[in-house]
C-alpha cells in the first residue's frame, strides 16, 4: 500500500498527514494537527484537540497509544500502525 504520506504527525510521530498546517486527523494517534500547536510548541493548548497541549497528548500516546483518553476508541492497533512509517525524534 502506498499511501504517500510524507508529513509527521506532531504527537506520534508516525507519518500519516499527506500535508501539514492543514487539519489533517491523524489515524494513528488521533490527534488533530494544528499549526499553533506545533512540535516547537509542545505546551500551547490546541483548541482543535479540545484544549490538549502536545504534550500532554505525547505523553498520552506513549501510555496508553491515543493523543487522549477519548479517542482510544478510534486510534489503530499497534499492528494496524506498520502501514505507516515512524521517524522518531528527540525530545
Ligand atoms: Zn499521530
Amino acid at each position: 500500500m502506498d499511501l504517500e504520506l510524507d508529513c509527521q504527525c506532531d504527537c506520534c510521530d508516525y507519518l500519516t498527514l499527506s500535508k501539514k498546517g492543514d487539519s489533517q486527523l491523524c489515524p494513528v494517534c488521533f490527534w488533530e494537527d494544528d499549526p499553533a500547536c506545533s512540535f516547537t510548541k509542545a505546551d500551547a493548548r490546541s483548541e482543535a484537540n479540545h484544549g490538549l497541549t502536545l504534550r500532554e497528548a505525547r505523553e498520552s500516546f506513549c501510555r496508553i497509544g491515543a493523543s487522549c483518553d477519548d479517542m482510544l476508541a478510534h486510534v489503530l492497533p499497534p499492528h494496524a500502525r506498520t502501514h505507516f512509517r515512524r521517524v522518531s525524534r528527540a525530545e
